[in-house]
Protein backbone atom coordinates (compact mmCIF):
# COMPACT_ATOMS: atom_id res chain seq x y z
CA UNK A 1 0.00 0.00 0.00
CA UNK A 2 2.90 2.16 0.48
CA UNK A 3 3.78 2.66 -2.73
CA UNK A 4 0.16 3.32 -3.75
CA UNK A 5 0.17 6.52 -1.46
CA UNK A 6 3.81 7.61 -2.56
CA UNK A 7 2.16 7.68 -6.10
CA UNK A 8 -0.97 9.60 -5.26
CA UNK A 9 1.18 11.76 -3.04
CA UNK A 10 2.63 13.27 -6.30
CA UNK A 11 -0.96 13.89 -7.37
CA UNK A 12 -2.37 15.80 -4.38
CA UNK A 13 -0.88 17.69 -1.48
CA UNK A 14 -3.09 16.04 1.10
CA UNK A 15 -1.23 12.75 1.50
CA UNK A 16 -1.50 13.65 5.41
CA UNK A 17 -5.62 13.09 5.27
CA UNK A 18 -5.64 10.85 2.77
CA UNK A 19 -3.65 8.53 5.33
CA UNK A 20 -5.83 10.10 8.24
CA UNK A 21 -8.92 9.15 6.74
CA UNK A 22 -7.78 5.76 5.47
CA UNK A 23 -9.21 4.45 8.87
CA UNK A 24 -8.60 0.69 10.08
CA UNK A 25 -10.31 -0.45 13.28
CA UNK A 26 -7.85 -0.17 16.23
CA UNK A 27 -7.92 -3.78 18.28
CA UNK A 28 -6.93 -2.39 21.43
CA UNK A 29 -9.31 -0.47 23.58
CA UNK A 30 -8.25 3.29 23.42
CA UNK A 31 -10.13 5.97 24.80
CA UNK A 32 -9.83 9.30 23.46
CA UNK A 33 -12.09 11.10 26.10
CA UNK A 34 -11.46 11.35 29.38
CA UNK A 35 -8.46 12.65 28.04
CA UNK A 36 -6.71 11.31 30.84
CA UNK A 37 -6.91 8.40 33.30
CA UNK A 38 -7.43 11.11 36.86
CA UNK A 39 -9.36 14.15 35.73
CA UNK A 40 -11.50 16.36 37.87
CA UNK A 41 -14.87 17.07 36.58
CA UNK A 42 -17.86 19.66 37.57
CA UNK A 43 -20.62 18.46 35.75
CA UNK A 44 -23.23 15.97 36.84
CA UNK A 45 -21.82 13.12 33.94
CA UNK A 46 -19.11 12.60 32.11
CA UNK A 47 -18.97 10.52 28.53
CA UNK A 48 -16.29 7.99 27.65
CA UNK A 49 -15.24 8.12 24.13
CA UNK A 50 -13.10 5.12 22.37
CA UNK A 51 -12.64 2.32 20.42
CA UNK A 52 -11.86 -1.04 20.34
CA UNK A 53 -11.99 -4.28 18.23
CA UNK A 54 -15.84 -4.06 16.62
CA UNK A 55 -16.57 -7.49 17.56
CA UNK A 56 -15.66 -7.03 21.32
CA UNK A 57 -18.37 -7.02 24.55
CA UNK A 58 -17.97 -3.72 26.40
CA UNK A 59 -19.04 -3.05 29.70
CA UNK A 60 -18.37 0.27 31.62
CA UNK A 61 -18.75 -0.04 35.10
CA UNK A 62 -20.57 -3.43 34.22
CA UNK A 63 -23.27 -1.90 31.59
CA UNK A 64 -23.28 -3.53 28.45
CA UNK A 65 -21.97 -0.19 25.91
CA UNK A 66 -22.90 -0.75 22.14
CA UNK A 67 -19.72 -1.04 19.85
CA UNK A 68 -20.34 0.51 16.42
CA UNK A 69 -19.19 -0.99 13.54
CA UNK A 70 -16.24 0.52 12.87
CA UNK A 71 -15.06 0.03 17.12
CA UNK A 72 -16.48 3.33 18.31
CA UNK A 73 -18.12 3.59 21.45
CA UNK A 74 -19.99 6.63 23.20
CA UNK A 75 -21.27 5.90 26.55
CA UNK A 76 -22.36 8.69 29.26
CA UNK A 77 -21.40 8.29 32.90
CA UNK A 78 -23.22 10.05 35.74
CA UNK A 79 -21.14 11.28 38.17
CA UNK A 80 -21.06 11.80 41.99
CA UNK A 81 -19.91 14.26 44.12
CA UNK A 82 -16.63 12.99 45.19
CA UNK A 83 -14.08 10.62 43.64
CA UNK A 84 -16.03 8.34 40.88
CA UNK A 85 -14.28 5.14 39.64
CA UNK A 86 -14.86 4.32 36.00
CA UNK A 87 -14.01 0.77 35.06
CA UNK A 88 -13.90 0.24 31.38
CA UNK A 89 -13.59 -3.63 30.26
CA UNK A 90 -13.11 -5.10 26.43
CA UNK A 91 -13.15 -8.80 25.63
CA UNK A 92 -13.09 -9.90 22.03
CA UNK A 93 -12.24 -13.31 20.75
CA UNK A 94 -8.28 -12.53 21.13
CA UNK A 95 -7.84 -10.03 24.17
CA UNK A 96 -9.38 -9.14 27.17
CA UNK A 97 -8.39 -5.33 27.90
CA UNK A 98 -9.23 -3.16 31.13
CA UNK A 99 -8.49 0.47 32.13
CA UNK A 100 -10.19 2.43 35.02
CA UNK A 101 -10.44 6.30 35.76
CA UNK A 102 -10.81 7.94 38.46
CA UNK A 103 -12.88 11.14 38.12
CA UNK A 104 -13.00 13.50 41.02
CA UNK A 105 -16.53 15.78 40.72
CA UNK A 106 -15.77 19.15 42.64
CA UNK A 107 -18.64 21.67 42.40
CA UNK A 108 -17.73 24.54 40.19
CA UNK A 109 -16.58 27.71 41.48
CA UNK A 110 -18.05 31.31 40.87
CA UNK A 111 -16.01 32.85 39.68
CA UNK A 112 -13.50 35.45 42.20
CA UNK A 113 -14.66 38.61 40.59
CA UNK A 114 -18.47 38.02 41.13
CA UNK A 115 -18.10 36.96 44.74
CA UNK A 116 -16.04 40.09 45.87
CA UNK A 117 -17.32 43.08 47.22
CA UNK A 118 -18.12 46.07 45.22
CA UNK A 119 -15.97 48.98 45.77
CA UNK A 120 -18.27 52.07 44.95
CA UNK A 121 -16.22 55.29 44.62
CA UNK A 122 -17.41 58.73 45.24
CA UNK A 123 -17.30 61.13 42.22
CA UNK A 124 -14.61 63.25 43.67
CA UNK A 125 -12.79 59.72 43.50
CA UNK A 126 -13.31 58.61 39.61
CA UNK A 127 -10.44 57.73 37.77
CA UNK A 128 -9.57 58.76 34.48
CA UNK A 129 -8.12 55.71 32.89
CA UNK A 130 -7.17 54.78 29.18
CA UNK A 131 -7.42 50.85 27.24
CA UNK A 132 -4.08 49.49 26.67
CA UNK A 133 -5.05 47.56 23.06
CA UNK A 134 -7.37 46.88 20.50
CA UNK A 135 -10.36 45.05 20.70
CA UNK A 136 -10.86 45.12 24.50
CA UNK A 137 -14.15 43.85 25.41
CA UNK A 138 -16.50 46.07 27.73
CA UNK A 139 -19.07 43.56 29.40
CA UNK A 140 -22.38 43.92 31.08
CA UNK A 141 -20.90 41.91 34.54
CA UNK A 142 -17.95 41.97 36.07
CA UNK A 143 -17.39 38.40 34.52
CA UNK A 144 -15.25 36.61 31.70
CA UNK A 145 -17.97 35.49 30.07
CA UNK A 146 -20.20 37.79 30.57
CA UNK A 147 -21.98 39.48 27.65
CA UNK A 148 -19.85 42.31 25.50
CA UNK A 149 -21.63 45.24 24.96
CA UNK A 150 -18.81 46.37 22.76
CA UNK A 151 -15.24 46.57 21.80
CA UNK A 152 -12.73 49.34 22.70
CA UNK A 153 -9.88 50.40 20.72
CA UNK A 154 -6.50 51.52 22.18
CA UNK A 155 -6.94 54.69 24.28
CA UNK A 156 -10.41 55.04 24.75
CA UNK A 157 -10.49 56.92 27.66
CA UNK A 158 -12.84 55.83 30.25
CA UNK A 159 -14.43 57.36 33.78
CA UNK A 160 -13.87 54.80 36.22
CA UNK A 161 -16.34 55.02 39.15
CA UNK A 162 -16.33 51.61 40.97
CA UNK A 163 -14.70 48.20 40.90
CA UNK A 164 -15.44 44.36 41.95
CA UNK A 165 -12.88 41.76 42.07
CA UNK A 166 -10.60 42.23 39.28
CA UNK A 167 -12.81 44.24 37.20
CA UNK A 168 -13.47 47.65 36.97
CA UNK A 169 -17.07 49.34 36.76
CA UNK A 170 -16.89 52.37 33.85
CA UNK A 171 -19.40 54.73 33.88
CA UNK A 172 -21.27 55.48 30.19
CA UNK A 173 -23.55 57.71 31.44
CA UNK A 174 -24.99 58.69 34.49
CA UNK A 175 -27.56 55.49 34.75
CA UNK A 176 -25.75 52.98 32.45
CA UNK A 177 -22.63 51.08 34.05
CA UNK A 178 -20.06 48.29 32.01
CA UNK A 179 -16.97 46.69 32.91
CA UNK A 180 -13.40 46.13 31.81
CA UNK A 181 -11.17 43.74 33.46
CA UNK A 182 -8.11 45.78 35.55
CA UNK A 183 -5.21 44.80 33.40
CA UNK A 184 -7.02 46.25 30.18
CA UNK A 185 -6.36 49.89 31.34
CA UNK A 186 -3.83 51.93 32.40
CA UNK A 187 -5.03 54.58 34.90
CA UNK A 188 -4.03 58.51 35.00
CA UNK A 189 -5.48 60.51 37.48
CA UNK A 190 -8.45 61.61 39.71
CA UNK A 191 -11.17 62.88 36.94
CA UNK A 192 -11.56 66.12 35.67
CA UNK A 193 -12.66 68.22 32.89
CA UNK A 194 -10.34 66.57 30.44
CA UNK A 195 -12.99 64.00 30.74
CA UNK A 196 -15.39 64.75 28.00
CA UNK A 197 -14.16 65.15 24.17
CA UNK A 198 -15.50 67.40 21.39
CA UNK A 199 -17.08 66.52 18.58
CA UNK A 200 -15.08 69.08 15.72
CA UNK A 201 -16.56 67.48 12.38
CA UNK A 202 -19.03 65.25 11.23
CA UNK A 203 -18.17 64.33 7.39
CA UNK A 204 -19.75 61.22 5.13
CA UNK A 205 -17.62 59.57 1.97
CA UNK A 206 -17.41 56.76 -0.25
CA UNK A 207 -15.34 54.19 -2.10
CA UNK A 208 -16.53 50.88 -4.62
CA UNK A 209 -17.04 48.80 -1.16
CA UNK A 210 -17.69 51.15 1.67
CA UNK A 211 -19.63 53.79 2.74
CA UNK A 212 -17.61 56.02 5.73
CA UNK A 213 -19.28 58.24 8.48
CA UNK A 214 -16.03 60.39 10.19
CA UNK A 215 -16.04 61.80 13.52
CA UNK A 216 -13.09 64.05 14.22
CA UNK A 217 -12.98 64.38 17.66
CA UNK A 218 -10.69 65.50 20.97
CA UNK A 219 -9.36 62.21 21.85
CA UNK A 220 -11.27 58.54 21.82
CA UNK A 221 -13.88 58.15 24.07
CA UNK A 222 -16.23 54.88 24.31
CA UNK A 223 -18.98 54.24 21.40
CA UNK A 224 -20.91 51.22 21.18
CA UNK A 225 -23.14 50.17 17.81
CA UNK A 226 -26.61 49.20 17.64
CA UNK A 227 -27.76 47.50 14.40
CA UNK A 228 -31.38 48.03 13.44
CA UNK A 229 -34.30 47.23 10.80
CA UNK A 230 -32.88 49.27 9.11
CA UNK A 231 -29.02 50.59 9.56
CA UNK A 232 -27.61 51.00 12.43
CA UNK A 233 -27.25 53.55 15.98
CA UNK A 234 -24.33 54.52 17.02
CA UNK A 235 -23.63 55.91 20.63
CA UNK A 236 -20.69 58.17 21.44
CA UNK A 237 -20.39 58.36 25.37
CA UNK A 238 -18.75 61.49 27.54
CA UNK A 239 -19.25 64.32 24.99
CA UNK A 240 -19.00 67.82 25.38
CA UNK A 241 -19.71 68.90 22.38
CA UNK A 242 -20.51 68.08 18.69
CA UNK A 243 -19.97 70.34 15.58
CA UNK A 244 -22.74 68.31 13.93
CA UNK A 245 -25.61 68.63 16.49
CA UNK A 246 -28.70 68.37 14.91
CA UNK A 247 -27.45 68.33 11.29
CA UNK A 248 -28.95 66.07 8.59
CA UNK A 249 -27.23 64.43 6.04
CA UNK A 250 -28.13 62.97 2.68
CA UNK A 251 -25.58 60.80 1.09
CA UNK A 252 -25.55 59.46 -2.93
CA UNK A 253 -23.85 55.80 -1.76
CA UNK A 254 -26.23 53.24 0.55
CA UNK A 255 -26.79 55.42 3.61
CA UNK A 256 -29.91 56.67 2.96
CA UNK A 257 -29.80 59.18 5.86
CA UNK A 258 -27.77 59.98 8.95
CA UNK A 259 -29.11 61.99 12.02
CA UNK A 260 -26.72 63.33 14.45
CA UNK A 261 -28.56 63.82 17.47
CA UNK A 262 -27.54 66.77 19.72
CA UNK A 263 -24.87 66.04 22.48
CA UNK A 264 -28.10 65.02 25.61
CA UNK A 265 -27.57 65.90 28.96
CA UNK A 266 -26.08 62.34 29.82
CA UNK A 267 -23.14 63.98 27.90
CA UNK A 268 -24.19 61.02 24.63
CA UNK A 269 -24.66 61.59 21.11
CA UNK A 270 -26.33 59.16 19.05
CA UNK A 271 -26.28 59.07 15.09
CA UNK A 272 -28.63 57.59 13.26
CA UNK A 273 -27.65 55.82 9.92
CA UNK A 274 -30.73 54.66 7.39
CA UNK A 275 -29.70 52.34 4.79
CA UNK A 276 -30.85 51.87 1.46
CA UNK A 277 -30.85 48.07 1.56
CA UNK A 278 -29.80 45.54 4.53
CA UNK A 279 -26.98 45.91 6.34
CA UNK A 280 -24.20 44.05 5.18
CA UNK A 281 -21.31 44.73 7.69
CA UNK A 282 -19.81 47.15 8.86
CA UNK A 283 -16.85 48.06 11.20
CA UNK A 284 -15.79 51.13 13.44
CA UNK A 285 -12.54 52.18 14.76
CA UNK A 286 -9.98 55.09 15.15
CA UNK A 287 -7.79 56.41 12.44
CA UNK A 288 -5.80 58.68 14.65
CA UNK A 289 -8.61 60.79 16.56
CA UNK A 290 -10.87 60.11 13.97
CA UNK A 291 -13.93 57.83 14.75
CA UNK A 292 -14.28 56.09 11.61
CA UNK A 293 -18.04 54.45 10.77
CA UNK A 294 -17.28 51.87 7.70
CA UNK A 295 -20.75 50.46 6.29
CA UNK A 296 -20.40 47.73 3.31
CA UNK A 297 -22.37 48.09 0.19
CA UNK A 298 -24.75 45.79 -1.14
CA UNK A 299 -23.37 43.34 -3.35
CA UNK A 300 -23.64 43.31 -7.25
CA UNK A 301 -25.45 39.70 -7.37
CA UNK A 302 -25.90 38.31 -10.52
CA UNK A 303 -29.05 36.30 -10.38
CA UNK A 304 -27.80 33.59 -13.01
CA UNK A 305 -25.03 32.86 -11.26
CA UNK A 306 -25.04 34.45 -7.46
CA UNK A 307 -21.57 33.89 -6.44
CA UNK A 308 -19.81 35.07 -9.41
CA UNK A 309 -17.25 37.98 -7.91
CA UNK A 310 -18.50 37.40 -4.40
CA UNK A 311 -15.45 37.17 -2.47
CA UNK A 312 -15.75 34.41 0.23
CA UNK A 313 -13.37 33.96 3.48
CA UNK A 314 -13.22 30.49 4.36
CA UNK A 315 -11.65 29.32 7.72
CA UNK A 316 -11.07 25.66 8.69
CA UNK A 317 -11.16 25.20 12.44
CA UNK A 318 -7.48 24.53 14.37
CA UNK A 319 -4.52 23.28 12.94
CA UNK A 320 -1.58 21.49 14.04
CA UNK A 321 -1.56 21.44 17.97
CA UNK A 322 -4.76 22.31 18.08
CA UNK A 323 -6.88 19.51 17.12
CA UNK A 324 -9.97 20.26 17.83
CA UNK A 325 -12.44 17.81 18.79
CA UNK A 326 -11.12 13.73 18.57
CA UNK A 327 -13.61 11.20 17.20
CA UNK A 328 -13.63 7.84 19.20
CA UNK A 329 -10.72 6.03 17.04
CA UNK A 330 -8.96 8.58 17.04
CA UNK A 331 -9.23 10.66 14.24
CA UNK A 332 -9.21 14.70 14.48
CA UNK A 333 -11.18 17.45 13.53
CA UNK A 334 -8.59 19.80 12.34
CA UNK A 335 -8.27 17.62 9.13
CA UNK A 336 -11.82 17.03 8.51
CA UNK A 337 -12.42 20.68 8.47
CA UNK A 338 -9.64 21.62 6.58
CA UNK A 339 -10.25 18.83 4.07
CA UNK A 340 -14.25 20.09 3.73
CA UNK A 341 -12.94 23.73 3.47
CA UNK A 342 -10.95 22.76 0.57
CA UNK A 343 -13.50 21.29 -1.29
CA UNK A 344 -15.97 23.97 -0.61
CA UNK A 345 -13.20 26.26 -1.87
CA UNK A 346 -13.56 24.48 -5.52
CA UNK A 347 -17.27 24.46 -5.60
CA UNK A 348 -17.09 28.14 -4.55
CA UNK A 349 -14.89 28.77 -7.31
CA UNK A 350 -16.43 26.96 -9.74
CA UNK A 351 -19.50 29.26 -9.43
CA UNK A 352 -17.34 32.25 -9.83
CA UNK A 353 -16.40 33.12 -6.26
CA UNK A 354 -13.07 34.89 -5.38
CA UNK A 355 -11.54 32.68 -2.10
CA UNK A 356 -9.81 33.24 0.72
CA UNK A 357 -8.37 30.73 3.45
CA UNK A 358 -6.91 31.16 6.77
CA UNK A 359 -5.06 28.02 6.25
CA UNK A 360 -4.27 25.57 3.54
CA UNK A 361 -2.39 22.82 5.04
CA UNK A 362 -1.89 21.73 8.51
CA UNK A 363 -0.67 24.79 10.14
CA UNK A 364 -1.64 26.95 13.38
CA UNK A 365 -3.14 30.07 12.86
CA UNK A 366 -3.98 31.98 16.07
CA UNK A 367 -7.25 33.14 16.78
CA UNK A 368 -6.38 36.90 16.72
CA UNK A 369 -4.47 36.82 13.24
CA UNK A 370 -7.33 35.10 11.70
CA UNK A 371 -9.69 37.54 12.40
CA UNK A 372 -7.43 39.88 11.17
CA UNK A 373 -6.74 38.47 8.01
CA UNK A 374 -10.80 38.59 8.20
CA UNK A 375 -11.39 42.17 8.57
CA UNK A 376 -8.60 42.97 6.27
CA UNK A 377 -10.19 40.73 3.37
CA UNK A 378 -12.58 43.05 2.08
CA UNK A 379 -14.62 39.31 1.64
CA UNK A 380 -18.62 39.94 1.77
CA UNK A 381 -19.00 36.73 3.82
CA UNK A 382 -16.99 34.57 6.28
CA UNK A 383 -17.63 30.76 6.76
CA UNK A 384 -15.57 28.85 9.61
CA UNK A 385 -16.14 25.34 9.33
CA UNK A 386 -16.13 23.01 12.22
CA UNK A 387 -17.31 19.39 13.47
CA UNK A 388 -18.71 19.71 17.09
CA UNK A 389 -18.20 18.02 20.58
CA UNK A 390 -19.86 18.55 23.64
CA UNK A 391 -19.15 19.54 26.79
CA UNK A 392 -19.46 17.09 30.00
CA UNK A 393 -22.92 16.52 31.24
CA UNK A 394 -24.44 16.49 27.83
CA UNK A 395 -25.42 13.04 26.10
CA UNK A 396 -23.97 12.84 22.65
CA UNK A 397 -26.79 10.25 21.47
CA UNK A 398 -29.67 13.29 22.47
CA UNK A 399 -27.88 16.34 20.99
CA UNK A 400 -25.84 15.80 17.37
CA UNK A 401 -26.56 17.45 13.65
CA UNK A 402 -25.72 20.26 12.18
CA UNK A 403 -25.74 23.86 13.53
CA UNK A 404 -24.79 27.16 12.56
CA UNK A 405 -24.05 30.24 15.17
CA UNK A 406 -23.73 33.32 14.37
CA UNK A 407 -23.22 36.65 17.27
CA UNK A 408 -24.46 40.16 15.28
CA UNK A 409 -28.07 40.45 13.85
CA UNK A 410 -26.67 41.11 10.39
CA UNK A 411 -26.18 37.46 10.09
CA UNK A 412 -28.81 35.78 11.23
CA UNK A 413 -30.63 35.16 7.73
CA UNK A 414 -27.48 33.98 6.75
CA UNK A 415 -27.41 31.22 9.38
CA UNK A 416 -30.51 30.39 9.37
CA UNK A 417 -30.65 29.74 5.09
CA UNK A 418 -27.45 27.67 5.74
CA UNK A 419 -28.87 25.33 8.36
CA UNK A 420 -31.81 25.26 6.38
CA UNK A 421 -29.91 24.32 2.92
CA UNK A 422 -27.41 21.96 4.85
CA UNK A 423 -29.44 19.79 7.08
CA UNK A 424 -31.94 19.34 4.20
CA UNK A 425 -29.26 18.51 1.60
CA UNK A 426 -27.32 16.55 4.04
CA UNK A 427 -30.06 14.50 6.00
CA UNK A 428 -28.77 15.90 9.38
CA UNK A 429 -30.44 16.59 12.30
CA UNK A 430 -31.42 20.16 12.90
CA UNK A 431 -29.14 21.38 16.06
CA UNK A 432 -30.11 24.67 15.63
CA UNK A 433 -29.01 28.20 15.19
CA UNK A 434 -27.66 29.90 17.98
CA UNK A 435 -26.04 33.29 18.90
CA UNK A 436 -22.95 32.73 19.75
CA UNK A 437 -19.98 34.96 21.13
CA UNK A 438 -17.30 32.77 19.49
CA UNK A 439 -13.75 35.03 18.18
CA UNK A 440 -14.82 34.11 14.51
CA UNK A 441 -18.80 35.17 14.69
CA UNK A 442 -18.11 38.52 16.98
CA UNK A 443 -16.58 40.46 14.10
CA UNK A 444 -19.31 42.86 12.30
CA UNK A 445 -17.76 42.56 8.83
CA UNK A 446 -17.67 40.52 7.08
CA UNK A 447 -20.86 39.24 8.10
CA UNK A 448 -19.74 36.08 9.76
CA UNK A 449 -20.82 32.11 11.01
CA UNK A 450 -19.57 28.80 12.18
CA UNK A 451 -20.85 25.81 10.69
CA UNK A 452 -21.04 22.68 13.02
CA UNK A 453 -20.88 20.28 9.99
CA UNK A 454 -22.20 17.29 12.88
CA UNK A 455 -20.53 15.66 15.61
CA UNK A 456 -17.34 14.01 16.15
CA UNK A 457 -18.54 12.38 19.64
CA UNK A 458 -21.59 10.87 17.67
CA UNK A 459 -20.49 7.66 15.96
CA UNK A 460 -23.09 7.77 13.05
CA UNK A 461 -22.09 11.32 12.40
CA UNK A 462 -18.12 10.34 12.65
CA UNK A 463 -18.58 7.74 10.88
CA UNK A 464 -20.07 9.85 7.99
CA UNK A 465 -17.31 12.42 8.62
CA UNK A 466 -14.42 10.01 7.77
CA UNK A 467 -16.62 9.41 4.41
CA UNK A 468 -14.82 11.61 1.73
CA UNK A 469 -18.22 11.77 -0.16
CA UNK A 470 -20.16 12.85 2.76
CA UNK A 471 -17.63 15.70 2.96
CA UNK A 472 -17.92 16.46 -0.49
CA UNK A 473 -21.40 16.76 0.01
CA UNK A 474 -21.18 18.97 3.01
CA UNK A 475 -19.02 21.31 0.75
CA UNK A 476 -21.81 21.54 -1.87
CA UNK A 477 -24.12 21.84 0.62
CA UNK A 478 -22.73 25.09 2.64
CA UNK A 479 -22.47 26.43 -1.15
CA UNK A 480 -26.14 25.67 -2.63
CA UNK A 481 -26.83 27.46 1.17
CA UNK A 482 -24.78 31.23 0.20
CA UNK A 483 -26.13 30.58 -3.29
CA UNK A 484 -29.53 30.54 -1.86
CA UNK A 485 -28.93 33.05 0.65
CA UNK A 486 -27.28 35.65 -1.90
CA UNK A 487 -30.80 34.87 -4.21
CA UNK A 488 -33.04 35.65 -1.54
CA UNK A 489 -31.16 39.09 -0.53
CA UNK A 490 -31.44 40.32 -4.30
CA UNK A 491 -35.54 39.59 -3.79
CA UNK A 492 -35.89 41.04 -0.24
CA UNK A 493 -33.97 44.46 -1.46
CA UNK A 494 -34.55 44.30 -4.63
CA UNK A 495 -30.75 45.46 -6.00
CA UNK A 496 -29.99 45.41 -9.65
ZN1 LIG B 1 -13.85 23.03 16.34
Amino acid sequence: MKNFYKILAGCFFVLPLILAFNFMPARALQVVYPKTQSTQISAASTFIIGSTAPDAKLKINDIDVKVHDNGSFVQVVPLNDGVNEIKIDSQDSKEHNTMTYIINRVPQKVPESMQAALEEFAPDEFIYAAVLKDNTPLRAQPDEYAKRLTHMGKDTVLMINGKKGDYYRVSLTPTENAWVKSDCIVKYSAINEKMLATASKVSLSEDNLYNYIKTDLSFHIPFKIIETSNGLNMELYNLDKNAADTMLFQTSGDVKSLTVNTVAPDKTSTYFVELKNKLWGYDAYYEDNTLVLKIRKAPDIDKEKPLKNITIFLDAGHGADDAGAIGPTGEKEKDINLDIVKKLKQTLEDEGANVLLTRKDDTDVPLYERVKMMRDSDALISLSIHANALADGADPYEKHGTSVFYYNRESVELAKTLRDVITKKLGTKDDGVGMHSLVMTRPTMPLSVLIEVAYMIHPDEYKLLLDEKFRLKAAEAVKDGLKEYLLNSVKSDGIN
